[in-house]
């Protein structure tokens, strides 16, 4: 429990409010408790400062008729009242019945008021009281010494009083806090539970599990939409994995089914040397071809891996694009298409030669193999505010909107391709080349009528 994401927030919470509220209280005590003094402090000043006119403009014998009067009023128990001439004695008197032994050390205290007239302000408890008591002792008039007592009673009932509801409050704050805390910590640590959860599902097998996200766009439910992502892309990946398996061995059985049937129609034939050598012939064809599918798909494992541009050189695009014509002049030639070039000179890209050249091979095979008799392909190489463009474009077959996106996803080939020669490998091997020198490829179709294959290298990866 003390390890969990809940508690910690909780305690560490409730810990921030004991703190803040405590320390917020206590000032808010100290200062009201401050307070409360000087307003006390003030009074008893006022009434020195009040006999001390009396005795100034009406005479002692005005102030002990005053005094007389004001004690009345007073109950002796909570205050009393005393006055001195500066040998000490006693002029007037409250009942002091209540108060025991009063201190009578006038001499120290008359020395002390002639040197500072300042009032000395003092808190005593007495005996048999319940609450201090706060005096002061101070000059009237000439040789004329006065003592206030009070008790404190109101400013004690008072902070009392305060006491008990700062302990009130600290003691429903704390609770209440405690379950706001562990609420919250309840709210987010619950959907961290949820991701943990369908973390651990997906490490069991239940891929594309998503985690419910709500509206709001917290830190959790960031992580909850990323889950999600990461989850989708694991099923994407997985089914493409699935779909690349599933192909892999339809294109392997389809030559080992050939091998099979030379091998068997070999054996069960006329045993004489030229049949052998005819079965031997085909079989050894099946093979290339096994083996030129095992090559292009390591290829182009290689190439999307990244390691393509082990051997980087400065290429002639222009000069390689004249070259792919050349070789492919001979195919159009034979399928009756026309084989055009448009090239920019000086158009230079540092990179690995021999598989840019298949890269553009592949585009212009493409080209020629769906683009019927009477048809054209015209390759270019320009560059522009964009960077380096190589195009083949051709007027042949076309492409379904709906497949332009795949065709360039390992062994994917579209539905009427499938009477050609092809393992649906290039256009992912040109793609994997493109992406290593830095640039992409674009295909534009217009199906029964064009197809525009764009390689664009941006200008920061070429070198003129
Ligand atoms: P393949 O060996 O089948 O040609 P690619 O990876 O080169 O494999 O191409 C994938 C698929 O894209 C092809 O099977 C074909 O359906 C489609 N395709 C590629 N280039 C063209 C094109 N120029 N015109 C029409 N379809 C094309």
């Amino acid at each position: 429990m003390p390890n969990t994401l809940s508690f910690r927030l909780t305690f560490g919470y409730t810990l921030a409010v004991v703190l803040l509220v405590g320390t917020t209280l206590f000032a808010l005590y100290m200062t009201i408790d401050s307070v409360v003094s000087q307003r006390m402090d003030h009074e008893l000043l006022e009434d020195i400062q009040e006999f001390t006119d009396i005795v100034r403009y009406e005479g002692v014998e005005v102030l002990q008729e005053v005094l007389r009067r004001e004690v009345r009023y007073e109950d002796p128990s909570d205050f009393f009242l005393r006055l001195f001439d500066d040998r000490g004695r006693q002029l007037f008197s409250s009942d002091i019945r209540h108060w025991g032994s009063l201190p009578t050390d006038h001499d120290t205290v008359q020395r002390r008021l002639q040197l500072d007239p300042t009032p000395i302000m003092q808190t005593q408890q007495f005996a048999d009281h319940r609450y201090a008591t706060r005096m002061v002792y101070s000059s009237v008039g000439p040789g004329l010494y006065l003592q206030i007592g009070e008790s404190m009673e109101e400013a004690e009932e008072i902070m009392r009083l305060l006491r008990t509801w700062f302990l009130v409050i600290f003691a429903v704050a704390i609770p209440l806090a405690s379950v706001a805390a562990w609420l919250m910590a309840r709210q987010a640590a619950g959907g961290v539970e949820a991701i943990t959860h369908a973390v651990a599902a997906v490490g069991q097998g239940n891929l594309g599990l998503r985690v419910e996200v709500f509206d709001q766009r917290d830190e959790i439910q960031q992580l909850a939409l990323s889950f999600n992502a990461m989850s989708g892309r694991i099923v994407e990946l997985v089914r493409e994995m699935r779909e690349m398996t599933d192909n892999i061995a339809h294109d392997l059985r389809s030559p080992l089914t050939r091998i099979r049937a030379i091998a068997e129609s070999a054996i069960s034939g006329s045993a004489n040397e030229e049949n052998y050598r005819n079965a031997l012939a085909d079989t050894l064809e099946e093979c290339d071809r096994l083996m030129r599918l095992i090559n292009m798909t390591l290829d182009v494992a290689e190439a999307e891996a990244g390691v393509a541009i082990t051997r980087s050189e400065e290429v002639d695009v222009g000069e390689l694009a004249r070259e792919a014509c050349d070789i492919f002049e001979a195919v159009a030639e034979q399928n009756e298409i026309s084989l055009t070039a448009n090239i920019e000179g000086g158009a230079r890209l540092r990179g690995d030669r021999p598989r840019l050249q298949r890269m553009v091979g592949n585009l212009l095979d493409n080209a020629l193999k769906y683009t019927p008799p009477g048809g054209s392909v015209d390759v270019s190489v320009r560059t522009d505010a964009d960077g380096l463009h190589i195009a083949v474009a051709d007027t042949g077959v076309g492409i379904p909107a709906n497949e332009q996106a795949r065709i360039f996803e390992r062994f994917y080939r579209c539905d009427q391709s499938r009477t050609q020669h092809g393992f649906g490998l290039g256009l992912s091997f040109s793609r994997a080349v493109a992406h290593a020198h830095g640039g992409d490829i674009r295909v534009t179709s217009e199906p029964n009528r064009s197809s525009c294959f764009d390689i664009c290298f941006p200008a920061r990866h070429t070198t003129n």
